[in-house]
């Protein structure tokens, strides 16, 4: 028998926490509660866990400091809760390590729906890591997909782990155009996702900077007006 994916709660509202609990469980997982930042990245870094839920606002430590902390030692899906809704914050977030970002008030269907995906990306994810084992050139830009580095001119590039993702998505289908939706879905695992596709737009963004030359006029990952974004399958 499968033994059951291990949730962690971190969240100062007891109401939240109790309501995520509850439904959690319902759904046939094991769940955790930790009310402060402190206790909670103590909590994760026992290892035990198989996706982390992290409210921003948190007291002794706030969620940004927890994510990244965690990050240093492990790398458990992570999806943000909060009340925040600024680009600014959302970027921050993912740029620090989270795999994910909901604002408050969310639907629990919909959070239930991403934790269902995050914990089923993350396992294929570590079986593909066993099996797979390739480097892509792509003009000055290598992806070495055993470890999960970029370089560009022999340069390592620091990528969150999503801009990894998607580069690596592009590349190993270069030439084929992708929707914001099938990203979401390639990428993110969600399937008939109906939220908020910016994420998609930010973290392409946020990658252009990253890979290309400064002053480029044409970006690395192209956009298809009405259609989605790619990489040329053309070699330089
Ligand atoms: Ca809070």
């Amino acid at each position: 028998m499968e033994t059951k994916k291990n949730i962690l709660i971190i969240e100062d509202e007891k109401t939240i926490a109790e309501i995520l609990l509850y439904n959690i469980k319902a759904t046939g997982y094991e769940a955790q509660t930790r009310y402060d930042g402190q206790s909670g990245l103590e909590e994760a870094l026992t290892g035990k866990y198989d996706l982390i839920l992290l409210d921003l606002m948190l007291p002794l430590m706030n969620g940004f400091e927890v994510c990244a902390k965690i990050r240093e030692r492990l790398d458990t899906p992570i999806i943000i809760l909060t009340a925040r809704d600024t680009e600014s914050d959302k970027i921050k977030g993912l740029d620090i390590g989270a795999d994910d970002y909901m604002t408050k008030p969310f639907s629990i269907n919909e959070l239930l729906s991403r934790v269902r995906a995050n914990i089923r990306r993350y396992s294929n994810e570590t079986v593909a890591h066993k099996i797979a084992s390739s480097t892509i050139e792509i003009g000055d830009i290598v992806i070495d997909c055993d470890n999960y580095l970029v370089k560009k001119a022999g340069k390592e590039l620091e990528l969150s782990k999503k801009e990894y993702d998607l580069l690596a998505h592009f590349a190993k289908n270069a030439g084929k155009i992708y929707s914001r939706e099938e990203l979401m879905s390639a990428v993110w695992g969600y399937e008939n996702f109906y939220g908020d596709l910016r994420t998609i737009d930010v973290t392409i963004a946020r990658l252009r900077q990253k890979i290309d030359d400064p002053g480029c006029e044409e970006s690395l990952i192209q956009t298809k007006r009405g259609m989605g974004y790619f990489i040329s399958a053309k070699k330089d």
